[in-house]
């Protein structure tokens, strides 16, 4: 089976080219061109033809492909399909901020969590990603619209903490000088939830910022909208979550999707007041994006306006998600969705 070059380090990869018998300064030459972005070992012109042809039949390129692509006319926002090298579908969108570029990727092809109101989970899990095709939605996208990503959000398809090591190793990728080179402080990792891996990403004591999809104060309501809940319930999340801030100095931002009249009454607000008191953290209102096929309907921008007001009367940090990209449903799971349905009529 061929080796995914991609995800080795250059200190991996000159080790493998020293021991099929080439200096080590050719180690760093491939090196070089992965990180300038090229996808063919025909493109690496200053390798020995030989060696070019040694390295097709013991490792592969991963590369991810545009698919298709949605310009929002409101804002900068760009929205992908990448296709990967097993044809496998993810969406990854590009957002223009005051301080610059930033993307939400995909860690999974497919999400096994089973959140009732998205639409990623509503297939299933087919695969992991690895951490060379997390990297590669980042080049390739630099090198469609001419810009260099500053931020990075894994937010999009997939729970990120249910695909741990090749996140992690896509994480020091990602950080590695003469690559794509972001460092950790700008990284925001969001999870449904998964306490036992909360734990170990917090053992790293990385700077990233955590997120954490709360959508809802107590059991009752988050069993019903995150069957994960019934594993990890809302205390054993919070505690985590509390130690996770303590140890590491970092605020966790929790995301609280707004459905309407499910999760955004005032008795709510007050519960989740009192629930996260005293936490280093940030509470981020969504309004929920309605998907096809789900009940779910998003609240109101009056409710959304009260129930923030509630928050911060209780002394939380609040902030309501800009929406970027309104035109081009720039939310995850739901063009990959739509693609197939154009494709098979029955939405398989
Ligand atoms: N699996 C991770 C990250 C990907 S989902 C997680 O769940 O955190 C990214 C974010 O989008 C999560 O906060 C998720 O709850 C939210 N989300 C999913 N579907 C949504 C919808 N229909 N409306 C609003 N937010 C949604
Ligand atoms: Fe998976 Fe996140 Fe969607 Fe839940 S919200 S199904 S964890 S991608």
């Amino acid at each position: 089976m061929p080796e995914d070059l991609k995800s080795l380090t250059t200190e991996q990869i000159t080790e493998r080219i020293v021991k099929m018998g080439y200096p080590a300064f050719r180690g760093k030459q491939i090196a070089g061109w992965l990180d300038s972005g090229c996808s063919s070992f025909d493109e690496m012109t200053n390798l020995p033809l030989a060696l070019r042809e040694q390295l097709k039949t013991e490792f592969f390129i991963p590369g991810v492909t545009i698919l298709q692509k949605w310009q929002s006319q409101l804002d900068e926002t760009t929205k992908y399909l990448f296709e990967l090298s097993d044809g496998e579908t993810v969406e990854s969108v590009l957002m223009s901020y005051r301080h610059g570029w930033s993307q939400c990727l995909s860690t999974q092809v497919g999400c096994r969590m089973g959140c009732s109101f998205c639409a990623t989970g509503m297939g299933g899990l087919s695969r992991n990603l690895s951490a060379a095709e997390m990297l590669a939605q980042i080049e390739t996208a630099q090198r469609d619209r001419g810009i260099r990503v500053s931020s990075v959000v894994l937010m999009g398809m997939g729970e990120p903490l249910d695909n741990y090591d090749n996140v992690l190793r896509f994480l020091k990728m990602l950080s590695e000088p003469g690559g794509v080179h972001i460092g950790m402080r700008h990284v925001s990792l969001s999870t449904c939830g998964l306490v036992d891996q909360i734990y170990r990403l917090m053992e790293e004591n990385l700077q990233l910022t955590l997120s954490v999809s709360l959508h809802a104060p107590n059991n009752e309501i988050r069993s019903r909208l995150m069957p994960i809940n019934r594993r990890y319930p809302v205390e054993e999340l919070l505690e985590a979550c509390r130690r996770y801030a303590d140890t590491t100095g970092r605020r966790i931002s929790f995301e609280y999707a707004m459905i309407h009249g499910v999760n955004d009454s005032d008795a709510c607000a007050e519960e989740l007041a009192k629930r996260l008191r005293g936490m280093l953290c940030h509470v981020n209102l969504i309004p929920a994006n309605e998907v096809k096929g789900k009940e779910h309907r998003r609240s109101t921008g009056e409710r959304l306006k009260q129930f923030s007001r509630i928050l911060e009367q209780r002394g939380l940090t609040v902030t309501v998600r800009r929406t970027l990209g309104a035109d081009i449903n720039a939310s995850c799971g739901q063009l990959r969705r739509q693609k197939r349905e154009e494709e098979s009529p029955c939405g398989r």
